[in-house]
């Protein structure tokens, strides 16, 4: 007994450092059995508003109970946020009339079947400079679209629903974007926008309706600018409720004062469902490295933090609908669990596949101040961290990270080990052959341990992360923490 009691002593009164921590709930077996569960064929390859995604978001959530993750308050049954979506069919029939001019070549980015009309002005590029000195309430606001000096596809899209927040909050009833789109440009438009959707369940009372027409944007503008009344149809279009969930988790922090601040630790959990046969006639997309990869980032961090707990506190997110355009983020950022301004970091795992089991690959690792902590947690377990190597892919934007960075969260995604978009990538990207099979769990174990210590180093660190200076949302952090 008394050897016995020494021996505890001894222990206890020795700090293990955040490495050996990380070690210490870090399992090849734990990690081989999760990704074998999540990118089973028994869960059809995890598609939002199946039946069997559910069953990895039960998975998930009682994982989280196992592993002793706190239930967050707010949330269902603890550990459950629903999102509400809805599968659209898109409108049969569009048509904008304005004076004696009418045409039904348009494309609908957000409306319902509705018959409105209304006074048409034309607001230069809708920008919010554009609306200071008109009343655009209850009006049908026409402008150009994209930006000066930039009309490709990209600047159009890009842009194009910061317009239409920005008429939403003048009151205005419909946006008509007139655009240089026709030919080939238009025709892929036209094929993604009106194919069936799915989005977040619209308050259907205050939409506006926002509408693109097809070329010959300035013949449009003069028509416009003679100040018209406008019409605008719509119908045909048909919603059906898809529900769906995040699951979300959280852990205190330990430090007094620290644990008021929050890290996010994320990845989606959905994948692309059942598809196209390939070759070997299997049509089950199982989605091991897109996401069952990233939710186990998630999940090791979760058990680690739960059996240790850091100085900060930790909420745990898995995302569904991320393939069907990032939706359970956007949806958690405009309904958070805890207020945004409470989340110092979000620390997201997304992944296609890699071509390097050297490296890991961090989007966004040089910006923010965290980028020492992720590096050397890499290090630690033999990987060296390499940032984004293809920044024209936009990939920083293109993940739900994006929606807590343009909240002003300093938020990075942490992706397995890739130096470029070659064949090996496109092998299993969005294909049936991402199967969980085909994985190198050796390298897995060590880009989850560096994973789990970058969390712990961050989570730790006396200094709170934020966006370098000159960084794109820097000043949405500040706008967000107010000026640090
Ligand atoms: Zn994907």
């Amino acid at each position: 007994m008394l050897m016995g009691s020494f021996l505890l002593i001894v222990s206890l009164s020795y700090a293990q450092s955040d490495a050996e921590l990380t070690r210490s709930t870090l399992s090849k077996s734990t990690i081989e059995g999760h990704i074998y569960f999540l990118a089973s064929d028994e869960l059809k390859g995890r598609e939002t508003g199946s039946p069997e995604i559910d069953i990895a978001a039960q998975y998930i959530a009682n994982t989280f109970r196992r592993y002793g993750v706190q239930p967050v308050p707010g949330a269902e049954n603890g550990y459950f946020q629903p999102v509400h979506l809805e599968k659209t069919k898109p409108a049969e029939h569009l048509s904008l009339t304005i004076g004696d001019f009418a045409t039904d070549e348009l494309l609908m980015l957000k409306g319902q079947n509705t018959e409105l009309s209304g006074e048409v002005i034309f607001l230069n590029y809708g920008m919010p400079d554009d609306y200071q000195k008109v009343d655009a309430k209850g009006k049908i606001v026409a402008v150009r679209s994209g930006s000066e000096g930039k009309a490709g596809p990209n600047d159009i899209f890009g842009l194009a629903r910061e317009k239409r927040q920005v008429a939403v909050e003048n009151g205005a009833v419909a946006l008509v974007e007139l655009t240089q789109l026709k030919g080939v440009m238009w025709g892929r438009f036209k094929r993604y926008l009106s194919g069936e959707k799915l989005q977040a369940r619209s308050q259907q009372t205050n939409d506006l309706i926002h509408l693109w027409t097809k070329g010959e944007a300035d013949t449009f503008e003069k028509i416009v600018k003679k100040k018209a009344q406008g019409q605008i149809t719509i119908s045909g279009m048909d919603r059906t409720a898809v529900p769906s969930k995040n699951v979300v988790g959280m852990v205190e922090g330990t430090d007094p004062d620290l644990k008021e601040e929050f890290v996010i630790y994320s990845a989606h959990y959905d994948h692309i469902g059942i598809g196209q046969p390939n070759n070997e006639g299997d049509s089950i997309y199982n989605g091991a490295r897109d996401n069952a990869v990233g939710t186990v980032t998630v999940l090791s961090a979760a058990e680690n933090i739960a059996r240790h707990p850091t100085k900060r506190s930790a909420l745990f997110i898995l995302f569904t609908a991320e393939e069907k355009g990032l939706l359970g983020s956007e949806w958690y950022v405009d309904n958070p669990l805890i207020p945004l301004d409470k989340v110092v970091y979000c620390f997201n795992s997304d992944n296609g596949g890699y071509n390097d089991t050297s490296v890991a690959t961090i989007i966004g690792l040089e910006r923010t101040t965290a980028s020492e902590n992720i590096k050397s947690a890499c290090t630690e377990f033999g990987l060296e961290a390499i940032d984004d190597p293809a920044p024209e892919q936009g990939l920083f934007d293109r993940s739900d990270n994006v929606h807590f960075a343009a909240s002003g969260i300093p938020a990075p995604t942490f992706s397995l080990g890739f130096r470029a978009f070659d064949a090996e990538i496109f092998k299993y990207y969005h294909q049936a052959s991402d199967n969980p099979d085909n994985l190198d769990y050796d390298y897995l174990t060590k880009f989850f341990g560096a994973y789990v210590l970058a969390c712990r180093k961050i989570a730790n660190d006396p200094v709170t992360p934020f966006w370098v200076k000159g960084d794109k949302y820097h000043e949405a952090g500040e706008a967000l923490y107010g000026d640090k």
